[in-house]
């Protein structure tokens, strides 16, 4: 699948978005290394803390399906912002620890593209080796 392909399958997810408060739209797309695509989109909520992001929700539903951080070959997130939707401070917390730190993480919002990985996203990262030692 191509990087385009995946920024499409993002796009898809984010008409799913439930974004009534913010009426900001996200979609994320997860890829595999078996070609499978899990998509997520924002899912907000009365009690705002509840919110889902886009990106957690992809990477969610592959972790809920089997897969993990070695089987991500790429992640996509768009959104129909002003500029790319960087992904918020809990979801590069989530990144960081679910996919590898040099996976490709397409952001776009249909006219600006930016090519990031969690690594440069996230520098001087808490991880599970500071938890279990
Ligand atoms: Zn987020």
């Amino acid at each position: 699948m191509t990087r385009e392909e995946l920024i499409r399958k993002a796009f898809e997810a984010m008409e799913n978005s439930y974004a009534p408060y913010s009426g900001y739209h996200v979609g994320a797309a997860v890829l595999t290394d078996t070609g499978k695509v899990y998509k997520g989109t924002n899912i907000e909520n009365a009690s705002f803390g509840a919110t889902n992001c886009a990106e957690r929700s992809a990477v969610f539903a592959a972790y809920s399906d089997g897969v993990r951080k070695d089987n991500i070959t790429a992640v996509a997130i768009v959104s129909d912002g002003d500029r790319v939707c960087a992904p918020c401070g809990i979801c590069r917390q989530v990144l960081s620890e679910l996919i590898g730190q040099d996976v490709p993480i397409y952001l776009s919002n249909g006219t600006q593209e930016v090519d990031m990985t969690i690594r440069r996203l996230l520098p001087m990262q808490f991880g599970i080796e500071d938890v279990i030692r």
